[in-house]
């Protein structure tokens, strides 16, 4: 490890997410792995025969031989640490890691109503890390915990945001198309997902989800807190046959009504904070607007600006609403490890580690 190089670890290192972290992880200009944990299932084996790699490039070298330790502040050292456990683990194990003095980039919802918690995506809200300061104070902890949103409110949220700077968003009605990766692994069985489209992901609560972080995201710090957005949200969230990448279907009304071009010009003008805009995985454009009338499609889309890129097309009127629009986003790339990642730079680039 380089002397400038920060040590970081992920939780939940085998999953669906953590595959994607140790994906992106290696050659990091900042952050180097030290360690890897997971369930007792997985620990004191080598990497290499705990997880069953699923991602079409090949598993890093670095991660190959490492040996699979607890997720205990005991056996896992490092500033920095990847959460990609799921909720009901990551409420218990990630403030004991924050308490610990580790800063948190936590996947996992357990936190990400919290008041003084940020929910982060740094080209829309980077200016709402700050929160760890209040966090600090109020649970006298020097580490932090910051959270990322569920993959659904992602992309939708980051296309929301230029379209509310420029024209003030009032409504929006959202249907998904969710992929399979987005489940974890093994996931869904696939003689229920062949030949079908799965309403009500997981079993409820994705919905609620998706109407209530963007309103969140969208909001303005305020002292410690965040005032939520005051926009109306009605989404719909469907499981369908796709490996990876969200699919989002959206109509919005907006404050001033605009013709489909003049939106499509804001999308494509919307630039992140200049705290955000340098990173290392900082999306490049943040948003691809296309111009075909049948893009974005998650197989020829999803990996645009190497999977940060939220990509829209299909701007339209909407006879109900004002517009209506398409969004994909990568569902474990900036729905994920990548979009943890990028808070992770952030809050080293504000000197908040
Ligand atoms: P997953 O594929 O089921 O992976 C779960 C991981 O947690 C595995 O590494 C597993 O290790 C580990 N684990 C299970 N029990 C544990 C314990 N008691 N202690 C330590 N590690 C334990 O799940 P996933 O899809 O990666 O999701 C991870 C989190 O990210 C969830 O909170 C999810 O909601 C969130 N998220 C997922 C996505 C997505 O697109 N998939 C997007 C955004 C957010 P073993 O292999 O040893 O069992």
């Amino acid at each position: 490890m380089s002397s400038s190089q920060i040590p970081v670890a992920v939780l939940g290192a085998t999953g669906s997410v953590g595959q994607r972290f140790i994906s992106l992880l290696d050659d990091h200009p900042w952050f180097k792995v030290v360690a890897l944990a997971a369930s007792d299932r997985s620990v004191g084996q080598k990497y290499l025969d705990a997880a069953r790699w699923v991602l079409d490039t090949p598993m890093p070298r670095y991660a190959r031989d490492m040996i699979i330790v607890p997720a205990t502040t005991e056996a896992v050292q490092a500033r920095v640490v990847f959460s990609a456990l799921h909720n009901e683990i990551a409420k218990d194990l990630e403030p004991q890691f924050a308490k610990a003095g580790a800063a948190v980039c936590s996947n996992a919802s357990s936190y990400r109503r919290g008041e003084d918690v940020p929910l982060l995506l740094p080209e829309i809200n980077a200016d709402h890390i700050h929160l760890v300061k209040q966090q600090r104070l109020n649970r006298g902890w020097s580490g932090c915990i910051t959270t990322n949103p569920n993959c659904t409110s992602t992309g939708l949220t980051i296309a929301l945001k230029a379209l509310d700077d420029a024209f003030g968003v009032k409504k929006v009605f959202a249907v998904s198309l969710q992929a399979l990766s987005g489940a974890g692994y093994p996931g869904i069985s696939s003689l229920d997902i062949m030949d079908n489209v799965i309403p009500n992901v997981a079993n409820g609560g994705e919905e609620e989800k998706v109407e209530w972080e963007p309103r969140k995201m969208l909001g303005k710090l305020n002292g410690g807190k965040i005032d939520l957005a005051n926009i109306k949200f009605s989404v719909h969230a469907n499981r369908v046959a796709v490996i990876d990448g969200h699919t989002v279907c959206a109509s919005v009304e907006l404050v001033n009504s605009v013709e489909p071009e003049v939106a499509m010009q804001a999308l494509r003008d919307y630039a992140a904070p200049l705290s955000a805009r340098e990173l290392p995985s900082s999306p490049r454009p943040v948003i691809e607007v296309r111009s075909e009338a049948d893009r974005p499609q998650p197989r020829l889309d999803r990996l645009t600006g190497k999977g940060m890129t939220t990509v829209v097309g299909r701007v339209r009127r909407d006879p109900i609403l004002d517009l209506k629009f398409v969004v994909l986003s990568h569902n474990t790339i900036r729905g994920a490890a990548g979009g943890s990642i990028y808070n992770a730079e952030l809050l080293v680039n504000e000197n908040l580690l």
